[in-house]
């Protein structure tokens, strides 16, 4: 564990992204402890920024202070990313409180959140979450379709606890997320899963998919965001290589081809991401299951 000062924390987005509807993004940590096999954040696809140690920016809350106060005064409201690109809820997070932190001054400036995690260590601040869903200021164009400050997100790459043992083993268990989802979605948040990344031949097959969009709905999901899987790099950290040797270590007949599917390319083809997307939409509507958080927002 390092600690870091930051000049900024609040990093504003050149246009939304209609996929999450984030406005900004907010990561209180560097790198992230969970080390999920497929995670690219540990290798050279950040021109070598060693991840390898949980990095702490420890004045994020006064810089944040600082660049919402500003952002409110200007009426700039949008949705904060929070765990765009690490983990908000770590082991070290529930000592550190600094994400709890953070919550406070996004609460203080009214600014909604869009909230991905993998943790339970979120169950924590659902009193805080709680306030934010009720006093957030939404973006105009979202008001009439959305009656929500905070949207929870949870990551899934698979709901089989043998995959998930293998490929993302720190963090919160596959059952313990699906409770959490399910406590939120109890207390009356929108909730949903960003499937995401689907591993191929492994948790992209229909019947997992299928699996998995049950396990979703049962838990109380409204909504699925599916992505497949990217790989990155050729060094040892990098999470191609990373991949590939755990793939040959636990599943031998899925190695060959799935190095076939990415050839030289750090995602896989584009026939195969048509055919993903086209299968998660069938299976969405089959479980009543949106594919994007709200329906008809530009
Ligand atoms: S939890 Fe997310 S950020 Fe952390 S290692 Fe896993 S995929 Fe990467």
């Amino acid at each position: 564990m390092k600690h870091i000062q930051v000049k900024s924390v609040l990093n504003k987005l050149k246009r939304r992204d209609d996929w999450f509807l984030v406005d900004y993004t907010l990561n209180p940590f560097l790198g992230c402890a969970f080390n999920c096999v497929y995670c690219y954040i540990h290798g050279s696809k950040y021109g070598g920024e060693d991840t390898s140690t949980l990095q702490i920016k420890t004045n994020a809350p006064e810089i944040l202070y600082r660049q919402l106060k500003n952002r409110a005064r200007k009426r700039e409201y949008g949705f904060i990313g929070l765990g765009s690109s690490t983990e908000p809820y770590p082991p070290l997070e529930a000592g550190l409180k600094i994400t709890r932190e953070l919550l406070r001054i996004i609460y203080r400036f009214k600014f909604p959140v869009n909230l991905n995690t993998k943790s339970t260590l979120v169950l924590r601040d659902m009193d805080l979450l709680k306030k934010i869903d009720e006093k957030a200021v939404l973006p105009e164009n979202f008001k009439d379709e959305l009656r929500h400050g905070v949207i929870v997100s949870f990551s899934f790459s698979t709901v089989d606890s043998r995959l998930a043992e293998i490929f993302e083993p720190s963090a919160s268990t596959v059952e313990e997320r699906l409770e959490t989802m399910g406590r939120f979605r109890e207390e009356g948040f929108l909730v949903g899963a960003n499937l995401m990344p689907l591993l191929p031949f492994l948790s992209d097959t229909p019947d997992e998919l299928d699996r998995m969009m049950g396990k979703m709905k049962d838990h109380g999901a409204e909504f699925v965001l599916v992505s497949g899987l990217t790989l990155f790099g050729d060094k040892p950290a990098d999470c191609k290589v990373r991949y590939y040797e755990k793939l040959k270590q636990h599943f031998p007949e899925a190695a060959p081809e799935t190095q076939k599917l990415f050839g030289e390319s750090f995602a896989p083809a584009q026939k195969y991401q048509r055919e993903l997307a086209k299968l998660a939409q069938k299976l969405a509507s089959k479980h009543g299951l949106r594919t994007r958080i709200i329906p008809n927002i530009e």
